[in-house]
């Protein structure tokens, strides 16, 4: 991540005193928590439209790094990911983990206190047991059929 390049208003941080379509680039990417939780492999129940996430992560989640392996590039590589943007929030943050940063930005709620920016610890959100470190298994390894039976709860 890089640098916050806009100073917060007054004592308010910019995650509160700006919108999320006002936010910086740099704002933009920092409001991320890094817990990886967007990267699992979701299936969506037909008959009610929910939502339901599996431990099984996208090919390219680095699993031991809880980390995209070629952020840069990930819409090249995966066409299926989905690139977050204050444009686009509103339309798809019901994919996204009610943990999720942006979800809870744009639906007008606190950042937990877990997340890097009010705790200043980035390896925060793995101790808590918030992120996704450490998963089963990648897409690769898992037949589609089987994806059912690795349905998880990352809201806990
Ligand atoms: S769910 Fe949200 S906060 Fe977590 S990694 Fe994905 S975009 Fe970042
Ligand atoms: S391409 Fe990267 S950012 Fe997108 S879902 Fe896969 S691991 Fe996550």
């Amino acid at each position: 991540m890089g640098k916050i390049s806009d100073p917060p208003t007054g004592d308010t941080p910019f995650w509160e005193s700006k919108s999320l379509d006002a936010l910086s680039r740099d704002e933009w990417e920092a409001l991320c928590d890094g817990c990886g939780k967007c990267c699992l492999v979701k299936l969506e129940d037909e008959d009610d439209g929910t939502i339901h996430y599996t431990d099984v992560g996208c090919a390219l989640l680095d699993i031991a790094a809880c980390r995209c392996s070629d952020y840069t590039n990930r819409a090249e590589r995966m066409p299926d990911c989905v690139i977050l943007t204050p444009e686009n929030i509103g339309e798809v943050k019901h994919w996204m983990p009610q943990s999720c940063a942006y979800r809870l930005i744009a639906e007008g709620k606190p950042l937990p206190a877990w997340h890097h920016l009010v705790c200043g610890d980035r390896q925060m959100v793995h101790r808590r047991g918030k992120s996704v470190i450490g998963i089963a298994a990648i897409e690769s390894e898992v037949p589609e059929a089987e994806l059912p039976a690795h349905i998880i709860d990352i809201d806990d």
